[in-house]
């Protein structure tokens, strides 16, 4: 197995790590809605790129709650309150 001819220093090693640092994404914001949206894509909120529908996202969301509909078990009734025994009648011969 190779093995390094000499240790790499901690500047040489640090020097070659100042470019790994993340950037910020960048991001645009919807011509349509106003939500920030990835630049070239088309925005996630409305469906919307360069002035035109480019994805319908009603329909994903028409698809997405019958699927649930689906899932969701049948509505529960909501059980009767119980009756109230009535209190027995006076009676009026005392
Ligand atoms: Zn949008």
């Amino acid at each position: 197995m190779p093995v390094p001819a000499r240790k790499k220093s901690n500047a040489s090693g640090r020097r070659r790590r100042s470019h790994d640092s993340l950037k910020p994404a960048t991001t645009a914001v919807c011509a349509k809605c106003a939500s920030p949206v990835q630049p070239h894509h088309a925005c996630s909120t409305c469906g919307f790129y360069r002035g035109r529908e480019a994805v319908n996202t009603n329909k994903n969301i028409e698809k997405l709650v019958k699927q649930a509909q689906k899932k969701a078990p049948k509505a529960v009734k909501a059980p009767k309150a119980p009756k109230v025994a009535k209190a027995p009648k006076k009676s009026k011969e005392a």
